[in-house]
């Protein structure tokens, strides 16, 4: 039999139902690795970072955190977030810190409608949809470019400067990969968005690097749109998606709609990716720590659990990525769905059933 397969994971399950959906992700694979014969194992390392740790340590991470995990083969991540702790202090501090540290320069968002779950719309087009959506990850809106006039504050004139910025090689890296990805799926179309007739310089330098790219593509169908019209496509005609391209701030506020259309953000997986490998990527959630319901175990799993099905694509598990998917279908095809999705399933029971049917699924 051929050697095992060990990959190292460096696990920050963060905050709030952060901790609790990393648990059953990592519940997850420890089982798939067990039931793999031997083909693949996990070691895992655990890292408390997060607004707790900030709270007792006035510091999100450790100084030295990006070079304590950057031998490892990927990152899971729960999530960051914490009443009390300013929300740009958490993301700065520690998610933003990874992503731009290991230069995760693509985040990739699956939409996807699950079996079995309701629907926001009933809509006539519309059964199962799966489009994915690439998002800028080291740039754009969230560059850091900026300042307050803090000599003005409490004055009620006080001044803030927040810049995006876009570079050829930035656009360029991210289209390119949007138009790679979509020349491995069915149906070949990129849609690209931005909002160019009022952002004058960033985003028309995008639409001529998409436009520019695109020839080199010419087997895979495109179209270019601005972000307001396309948020409204999402909902009329998501039939139309299929890989969809934008720039970090539109991608991310598009992700909540699509995710929230597929029936709830609770459902949504993410990657950000450095996809020339050089550094490890990252695998987590769409959603937030979700105070409101943490400590409950009453959080959706689903979507920690499908990042790390991107996690074991991503390590070259293909075969395994795509049972995993399966099992999470089959679940919620079966009715095993949590509070969010309209069930009354808990947290650990959903993780129960997708384990399970990882072997009807096989
Ligand atoms: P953060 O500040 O960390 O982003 P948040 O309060 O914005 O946290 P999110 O996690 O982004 O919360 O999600 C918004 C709401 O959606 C939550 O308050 C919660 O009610 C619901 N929600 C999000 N994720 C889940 C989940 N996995 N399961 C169930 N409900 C969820
Ligand atoms: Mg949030």
């Amino acid at each position: 039999m051929s050697e095992t397969k060990k990959f190292r994971l460096a696990v920050i399950p963060g905050d709030g139902i952060g901790k609790e959906v990393v648990r059953e992700g990592m519940r997850v694979l420890q089982h798939m690795a067990e039931e793999s014969d031997g083909k693949f194992s996990f070691e895992s390392d655990y890292f408390p970072w997060g607004c707790e740790y900030y709270l007792e340590h006035g510091k999100m991470m450790d100084e030295d955190g990006v070079e304590k995990i950057k031998d490892h083969d990927a990152i899971y991540f729960g999530a960051v977030g914490f009443p009390g702790v300013p929300d740009h202090v958490s993301l700065w501090g520690l998610r933003l810190a990874i992503c731009q540290g290991f230069d995760q320069w693509a985040n990739i968002r699956p939409v996807e409608f699950l079996p079995g779950v309701p629907r926001r719309l009933n809509h006539p087009n519309v059964d199962d949809l799966n489009w994915i959506l690439v998002r800028e990850n080291s740039e754009g809106e969230y560059s850091g470019i900026g300042g307050r006039n803090f000599a003005g504050r409490g004055t009620g004139n006080e001044v803030a400067v927040q810049s995006s910025l876009f570079t050829e090689k930035g656009c360029e890296r991210i289209i390119r990969f949007a138009f790679d990805l979509a020349r491995t799926r069915d149906r070949k179309k990129v849609t690209s968005v931005t909002k160019s007739n009022a952002q004058q310089y960033g985003m028309v330098l995008w639409d001529e690097v998409f436009a520019r790219v695109s020839k080199d593509y010419p087997d895979v169908e495109t179209d270019q749109w601005l972000v307001d019209a396309m948020a409204a496509q999402f909902v009329l005609h998501p039939e139309e998606l299929e890989v969809v391209v934008a720039s970090n701030l539109f991608a991310d506020i598009l992700s909540d709609l699509g995710s929230a259309l597929a029936g709830s953000l609770g459902i949504a997986a993410s990657a950000n990716l450095n996809p020339e490998r050089r550094t490890p990527s990252m695998f987590e959630s769409v959603h937030g720590s979700a105070p409101d319901i943490a400590g409950k175990g009453v959080a959706n799993p689903i979507g920690t659990i499908g990042s790390a099905a991107l996690m074991l694509d991503h390590l070259g598990l293909k075969d395994e990525a795509v049972q995993l998917n399966k099992a999470i279908e089959e679940t919620t095809r079966q009715g095993i769905l949590p509070r969010d999705l309209g069930g009354s399933f808990d947290t650990v029971d959903v993780t129960d059933a997708i384990i399970k049917n990882l072997a009807k699924v096989k």
